[in-house]
């Protein structure tokens, strides 16, 4: 039972409203059901019906994605955009190609988005797209027919000053590429500023690459530092080993820490000397491989197939990879083996059980919201570089993202002591980023 009738109204509504999509009623919970001391303390949010109108998105885009694969046969895909809330700037969250994606997904995903943007202190709004399309195994040339399909549908619900996406996962930069190209193409406009990650040579801005798994250590450094800690010297998990997770690593490894594990969605790798990034990137980054093939070029290394990463003892654990990636189990062995920070790189990637272990254990745990914050952020920095025809250097950028991260911290820091729940940083990104929210949409009147 919700502590407040009101919320547990509202969520019963969502659950009707969006039937099977389970995902998508996950995230509405965890947020809602920390607004009841913010419906208290400020009763024009609850007279005014903002937190039923969030749970709403403004416009739902389904489209069929028709394209022609390399032996001649016609395949046919589903393509979505969720542009879910407007009030603080054009939609702004990436796009997501995997044969796992359907509506749930992608909503869960775009409500998400609403609040992380809303925390990071800039002026963007949320939102989330994709397909049920499966790049692995396919070959460029169909990448491309696909994206180029995809983008002549979706092109006319984009733009600079209206929707902004970006890449999520199975969408890096060679998708960014053909995606933006067909943009161009279709609207006959160079607009750099209606996608971001874009390539350093036509657009991109420098660290957007870097941003997610950077901006993650960075927060985790920040809650350890606020306990008299730093990530400095620990041993580190690093699930995944896509765009977030590589780049965690790298940052970890530039701090001093020691990253012994990572993994793809079939297996583990375990390597008590230190992952060595440089073959993880050649496998992922160039040659586009199962992280499985780490142990030819490492033999003292583990490989252990469908294993759980979770059961290698850390002190610092990111979860990197993917939604309900660690469930309760998982969270109970991490805190047996005395881990002390959770700070998640992907979306949702700790089930609900595993949330209320981290949160009731008192250990540092920095939701997905707060923690994976720098790539939407460094995505906003490259608008602004776009906007003003402008490329900033490298260490101009990461200092910027750096200070990004501080300033997400210090608010949920902040509001989570303000609502009386100090160190609780779940109720101190969601309160902060739908009070952001809720204040424009006051503003701005019944919209
Ligand atoms: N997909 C990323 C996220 O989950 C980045 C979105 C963006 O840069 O717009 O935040």
């Amino acid at each position: 039972m919700h502590a407040d009738p009101r919320i547990a109204k509202i969520y019963e509504q969502v659950v009707r409203r969006n039937a099977g999509e389970i995902e998508f009623h996950q995230a509405v919970k965890e947020v809602i059901d920390c607004l009841g001391p913010v419906l208290k303390k400020h009763p024009q949010y609850a007279d005014q019906k903002v937190i039923e109108r969030i749970c709403e998105p403004e416009r739902q885009i389904i489209f069929r994605v028709p394209w022609v694969d390399d032996r001649g046969e016609v395949q046919i895909n589903r393509g979505f955009r969720v542009q879910f809330s407007s009030v603080l700037g054009p939609y702004k969250g990436g796009l997501r190609f995997h044969p796992s994606v359907y509506l749930g997904i992608i909503k869960f995903l775009g409500f998400e988005q609403i609040f992380k943007n809303a925390v990071t202190g800039m002026p963007i709004g949320g939102g989330k797209g994709g397909s049920d399309f499966d790049p692995k195994g396919r070959s460029d040339a169909e990448v491309m027919r696909f994206c180029q399909s995809f983008m002549t549908e979706m092109h006319r619900h984009l733009g600079e000053y209206t929707d902004v996406p970006a890449g999520d996962i199975g969408v890096g930069a060679r998708e960014i590429g053909f995606l933006f190209g067909q943009y161009k193409r279709m609207t006959n406009r160079y607009e750099s500023g209606v996608i971001t990650g874009k390539s350093p040579q036509w657009g991109g801005a420098l660290v957007r690459r870097e941003a997610t798994g950077y901006g993650c250590v960075f927060f985790v450094d920040e809650m350890l530092k606020a306990r008299g800690k730093s990530v400095e010297g620990m041993k580190c998990v690093v699930s995944g080993s896509g765009n977030v997770a590589i780049y965690a690593i790298e940052k970890l490894e530039q701090l001093g820490a020691h990253v012994v594990a990572c993994s793809d969605s079939n297996g583990v790798i375990h390597d008590p000397q230190g992952i060595r990034l440089d073959t993880v990137k050649r496998l992922k980054e160039v040659e586009r491989r199962r992280i499985r093939d780490y142990t030819e070029a490492h033999r003292e290394a583990r490989y252990i197939e469908g294993g759980c990463i979770w059961d290698i003892p850390c002190q610092v654990a990111l979860p990197c990879a993917t939604e309900n990636e660690l469930d309760e189990r998982a969270a109970r062995t991490l805190l047996a083996n005395g881990c002390i920070a959770v700070g998640e790189g992907a979306n949702m990637p700790s089930t609900p059980g595993a949330v209320k272990l981290f949160v009731d254990s008192g250990i540092a745990y920095g939701p997905g919201k707060a923690a994976n914050g720098g790539g939407v952020s460094t995505s906003a920095l490259e608008m602004q570089q776009n906007a003003s025809r402008d490329a900033w250097t490298f260490e101009f950028s990461e200092q910027r993202l750096h200070e990004i991260m501080r300033n997400i911290h210090r608010n949920c820091y902040e509001t989570a002591e303000a609502y009386g729940s100090p160190g609780n940083y779940v109720i101190g990104a969601n309160i902060a980023g739908f009070k952001r929210v809720a204040e424009a949409m006051l503003a701005f009147g019944v919209i």
